[in-house]
C-alpha cells in the first residue's frame, strides 16, 4: 500500500533533517508518495503568509504530515506557523517521548516519559492585546469594571482560556495513551492553586475523566514540584499530562534528560489529523552546515510510520536507531560526534537494509 504524505521541510535546519528523514523512511520499503510543500520565511516574500492555504489543503488530503520546524520571528506581525498548523487542523494532543537510549551522554539513564500536552488553548491561544493598542484600552477599561484590577497602561496582555470541552478530549487521548502503551501512570501537571478558574478547570476535567479509566493510576501535581521530581528522580515519573504551555517547556527540559533536543520526537495528533515534527526548533545558529542532528526527525518519522500502522518498519527505524547510538560511531557534534547530518540518515538507513 502507498501512503500520500505532506513533506513540509521547514526553514533553518528544517531541510537538511528532512531530507535524512526521508532518507530513512525510503529505505525501510515502504512506499510514501511525498507531497512537498514549502512554509516559513522562504515563502513570505511571494505569497504573503508563511502558511499559505495550499499547505494546509494538502494536509486536510494526505491527513499525515511530517514537518521540519519553522522559525517564528520575535515581534513580527505573523503569528507562528507551528501554533497556527495546530489550531487550523485542530491538532488538539502533542504527544513527545523522551526516551533514553544507550550510548546517549545523560545523567539519567533510565528515563522513559512521554509528555501528553494540550495543543490548541491556554496561554498559545494567541488572545494578545498589544501594549498601547486601542483594543488594550478597552481591556483595561473592562477589567476595571469587572475585576476592579487596574491593568498598568504600559502592559501587554495574553489571555489564557482552558476549557472543559478542550480539555476532556486530551485527557481521554492520554489515558488511552497510557492503556495502549502499556504504561501505569499519568502525572497530571497544573497550578490550580494560583489559577483557579484556567489550571482548575483542567484539574477538575482530568480527575473526573479519570474515574472512567479505573485502570490507569492518575496522580496530580503541581507543576513546580513536578519540576523538581523532574531534576530529581525523573526515573520515576511515567506519562505527564500538561496544559499547553507548561507542556512546551517540560517537553523541552525531558529532550534534555536524555540526550539533548537532538533525539525527542513528537507528534501532533487531533480526530483527523496527524504532524509528526521533532521538539527543536530551526536552530538558526547552525542552520546550513551539514551539522544538524536528525535523530529527533527520523524518530518523528518512525512514530509517523506507526500511525500509518507500518509497525514493523516504525520498530526496525527505532531499534536502527538505538544501534548507531549504542555504538557511537555516527553522530552529529552536539552528541560528542564528527559526523555530518546525512552521514548519520544514512548509516541509520544501511542498518535497515
Ligand atoms: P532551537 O530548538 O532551534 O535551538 C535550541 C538549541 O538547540 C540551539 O543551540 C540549537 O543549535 C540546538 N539544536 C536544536 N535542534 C538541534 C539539532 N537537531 N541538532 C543539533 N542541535 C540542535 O530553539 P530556538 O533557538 O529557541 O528557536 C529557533 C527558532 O525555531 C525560533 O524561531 C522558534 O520560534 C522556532 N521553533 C520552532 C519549532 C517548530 O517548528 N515546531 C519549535 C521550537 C522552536
Amino acid at each position: 500500500m502507498r501512503h500520500r504524505v505532506t513533506l513540509i521541510p521547514g526553514d533553518g535546519i528544517g531541510p537538511e533533517v528532512a531530507q535524512a528523514a526521508r532518507t530513512v523512511v525510503d529505505a525501510t520499503g515502504v512506499l510514501v508518495e511525498w507531497d512537498f510543500q514549502e512554509a516559513g520565511a522562504a515563502v513570505v516574500r511571494d505569497e504573503g503568509t508563511p502558511l499559505p492555504d495550499r499547505v494546509l489543503d494538502s494536509v486536510r488530503r494526505s491527513r499525515t504530515a511530517l514537518k521540519g520546524p519553522i522559525t517564528t520571528p520575535v515581534g513580527s506581525g505573523f503569528r507562528s506557523v507551528n501554533v497556527a498548523l495546530r489550531q487550523e487542523l485542530d491538532l488538539f494532543a502533542a504527544v513527545r517521548p523522551a526516551r533514553h537510549y544507550p550510548g546517549l551522554p545523560s545523567r539519567h539513564p533510565g528515563v522513559d516519559l512521554v509528555t501528553i500536552r494540550e495543543n490548541t488553548e491556554d496561554l498559545y491561544r494567541g488572545i494578545e492585546f498589544e501594549r498601547g493598542a486601542p483594543d488594550t484600552d478597552r481591556l483595561r477599561t473592562a477589567l476595571l469594571h469587572l475585576a476592579g484590577y487596574r491593568v498598568p497602561d504600559d502592559a501587554g496582555v495574553t489571555v489564557k482560556p482552558i476549557s472543559i470541552t478542550g480539555t476532556r478530549r486530551v485527557v481521554r487521548y492520554a489515558l488511552e495513551y497510557a492503556q495502549r502503551n502499556g504504561r501505569r501512570t499519568v502525572t497530571v501537571g497544573h497550578k490550580a492553586n494560583i489559577m483557579k478558574f484556567s489550571d482548575g478547570v483542567f484539574l477538575a476535567t482530568a480527575l473526573e475523566v479519570a474515574k472512567e479509566y479505573p485502570e490507569v493510576d492518575v496522580r496530580e501535581m503541581q507543576v513546580d514540584e513536578l519540576a523538581m521530581w523532574l531534576a530529581w528522580e525523573p526515573e520515576t515519573l511515567d506519562v505527564l499530562l500538561l496544559p499547553n504551555l507548561y507542556g512546551d517547556i517540560v517537553s523541552d527540559l525531558s529532550a534534555g534528560l536524555v540526550g539533548g533536543l537532538g533525539v525527542a520526537p513528537g507528534a501532533n495528533l487531533g480526530w483527523e489529523y496527524a504532524v509528526f515534527e521533532p521538539v527543536h526548533g530551526s536552530a538558526p545558529d547552525i542552520a546550513g552546515r551539514g551539522v544538524a542532528n536528525p535523530l529527533a526527525m527520523i524518530l518523528s518519522a518512525a512514530m509517523m510510520l506507526r500511525h500509518l500502522s507500518e509497525r514493523e518498519a516504525a520498530a526496525r527505524v527505532e531499534a536502527a536507531v538505538a544501534e548507531l547510538l549504542r555504538d557511537g560511531r555516527s553522530l552529529t557534534p552536539d552528541l560528542g560526534g564528527r559526523a555530518r547530518t546525512l552521514e548519520v540518515a544514512e548509516a541509520v538507513a544501511r542498518s535497515l537494509a
